[in-house]
């Protein structure tokens, strides 16, 4: 009988937020870089290169040019990370619906349902995800598989970067033995130190077979789930978020680069009408939107903005539609690709209508103009710019 497959895998993109840069400037790959503040600033992510020639986060922007005088310093981006993050658990998303987001750059898959008999399909499958990463977003992204989050987690974190551990169901124990305390989920560096120092704890290992009252003389009342933590037992579910939409988007690949911003525009707006009818089914409100441009040497331009307040019309996006095409750089250069994705997704129901009667009003419309086009067929009531090209409403 083949045993049962490891199900749950956890991911951890590597030095995120300099991934994110380098994603954009692939010819700093290798190089010692961090992102940081210059002006008494602190390093957030820092490259492995950086890491190995000693900067670490959070170290002062100061210190870490001190200890690495090519240190290259990024400034922080805004609004790529979030966007980055998303992208990535979208794809996680197209691999399987049982996606458990648990900070920006780490998460948790489910794989059960996916019809993966053994370890062989399970890693060949994870393998295709990383590689997907990799190829669409220039993201390296560690992987941890195992039979329970805990030890997928202490896993995904123990060959970065571009990590892939696989941990077969039943040998949790034995592979956590050997690792040092500190790769315990929950035991940080100063509780490492102190059960070196007052204890004589290395290893994970000693915490597995260490008698119940020296356990709780180092752990005090939490002792026994230090103790089933150290054998790698968890049966906390993969909490899904499954049904709801985490961001709405599209995007539009050119047959040839266009440089005609009013044609760029059109096409953004028409992405803004078919996204919103979804996010008003789907009884949602969105907050940002984002808007993508893709160029001809494959270099992207990506920015954002907030609504104050979420909605499930189109009427506030579209003038946010121009000054995000030119900010993300689409002013005087051919475009070969163009997309806009609305996230921020919220409940629609019960909120207070802070945009007044306007709003209300064009909300009945748009309820309106959707059932109009369920029931004739998409297209049938359009909004004025959409008829700005006669020739393909067919
Ligand atoms: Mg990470």
């Amino acid at each position: 009988m083949v045993p049962a497959p490891p199900t749950i895998v956890h991911l951890d993109a590597d030095a995120f937020f300099v991934s994110c840069e380098l994603a954009r400037r692939p010819e700093l790959r290798g190089r010692a870089c961090a992102v940081g503040g210059r002006e008494r600033g602190i390093i957030a992510s820092a490259s492995y290169e950086a890491r190995a020639a000693g900067v670490f986060t959070p170290m002062p922007t100061a210190r870490a040019l001190r200890v690495c005088p090519g240190l290259i310093l990024i400034p922080p981006t805004p609004g790529l990370y979030g966007e980055v993050s998303a992208r990535m658990f979208d794809l996680c998303g197209e691999f399987t619906p049982w996606v458990e987001r648990s900070s920006i750059d780490e998460g948790y898959l489910d794989l059960r349902g996916k019809g993966l008999t053994d370890e062989a399909s399970v890693s060949a499958s994870v393998r295709r995800l990383q590689a997907r990463l990799w190829s669409e977003l220039g993201l390296p992204v560690s992987f941890g598989v195992a039979a329970n989050k805990l030890v997928a987690q202490v896993a995904s974190k123990l060959r970065k970067p571009r990590g892939f551990v696989v941990v077969r169901p039943g040998a949790e124990a034995e592979f956590l033995a050997p690792l040092p305390v500190g790769r315990l989920p929950g035991i940080g560096a100063k509780t490492e130190a102190r059960l070196v120092e007052l204890h004589g704890l290395r290893l994970i290992g000693e915490l597995q077979t260490l008698p119940d009252g020296k356990l709780e003389a180092a752990f005090g009342s939490g002792w026994r789930e230090v103790r089933a933590a150290a054998l790698g037992t968890d049966d906390r579910p993969v909490v899904t978020e499954i049904g709801e939409a985490r961001s709405y988007s599209q995007q539009e690949t050119f047959a040839s680069d266009v440089c005609d911003r009013g044609q760029l525009i059109q096409v953004l707006k028409g992405m803004v009408d078919e996204l919103l009818p979804k996010v008003r089914r789907d009884g949602k409100r969105v907050r940002t939107l984002t808007v993508r441009a893709r160029f001809p040497d494959f270099s992207e331009g990506l920015r954002a903005r907030t609504l104050p307040v979420a909605t499930d019309l189109e009427a506030p996006f579209y003038p946010l539609l121009e000054p995000l095409l030119t900010a993300a750089g689409a002013a005087a250069r051919p475009v070969r690709l163009v997309g806009v994705r609305f996230s921020g997704v919220e409940e629609g129901g019960g909120q207070l209508e802070l945009f007044g009667e306007t709003e209300a009003r064009r909300r009945r419309l748009a309820r309106v103009r959707d059932e109009l086009n369920a029931a004739r067929g998409a297209g049938a009531l359009r909004h004025g710019h959409q008829l700005a090209n006669p020739g393909d409403d067919t």
